[in-house]
């Protein structure tokens, strides 16, 4: 089960929130630790501009990169992981709201409209917009940190420039096998470079 520590949430509570005066926990049922709202929006909003940078930028910047794919077999895969991203975060939303919500989530957060278009086009009242965004981000925020077996945030954990077994926990033994590439233990395998002159 997944916890949460003092030293993540503290990095992204606000500093001025009510709730839980800046440390990003608050007591919630059974005496656990709950993350406050203001940490769960963090989560979202840096999410959300990591989708609007992947979504925008040009097709041919995205590139491939080889990933460790763990398990038994250890093995390696070739994958684009700003075209993935873009489609989880999507998915999340699809999986994760309600039909309201996902058609608030579509018309804001994935396509863009502003408050003004989404409450004329989906007939709401401006103050029920604001709350279902506030409650779109806290929720989103929530699955992104959470969800299994890869999160979505930490961002950097995601596009593989920190290591995952970091998410684990530090008792999780270490794979034995770092980041050998491929083709080097392989042989015969030919990575998707070109040759030198
Ligand atoms: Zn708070």
């Amino acid at each position: 089960m997944f916890e949460w520590t003092r030293s993540e949430t503290l990095g992204l509570a606000k500093h001025t929130c009510t709730q839980c005066f800046g440390l990003g926990l608050r007591a919630g049922r059974n005496g656990k630790s709950v993350p406050c709202g203001c940490v769960l929006r963090a989560v979202f909003r840096a999410c959300f501009k990591r989708f609007r940078y992947c979504a925008t930028k040009e097709k041919h910047m995205s590139r491939a990169s080889l990933e460790f794919t763990g398990g038994r077999e250890k093995r390696f895969t070739w994958s684009r992981k700003d075209e993935e991203y873009v489609a989880d975060f999507c998915l999340v939303g699809r999986r994760h709201l309600s039909a309201e919500e996902y058609r608030v989530f579509k018309y804001h957060f994935l396509l863009g409209a502003d408050w003004k278009l989404c409450c004329r086009q989906l007939k709401m009242e401006r103050g029920n917009f604001f709350h279902m965004v506030y409650r779109i981000e806290t929720q989103l925020g929530h699955v992104f940190r959470e969800l299994e077996p890869y999160s979505l945030y930490p961002l950097d954990e995601y596009f593989g420039t920190a290591p995952r077994w970091r998410i684990d926990g530090p008792n999780e033994p270490r794979p034995k096998v770092q980041a050998i590439p491929v083709f080097a233990t392989r042989r015969g395998f030919t990575p998707p470079l070109r040759k030198a002159a």
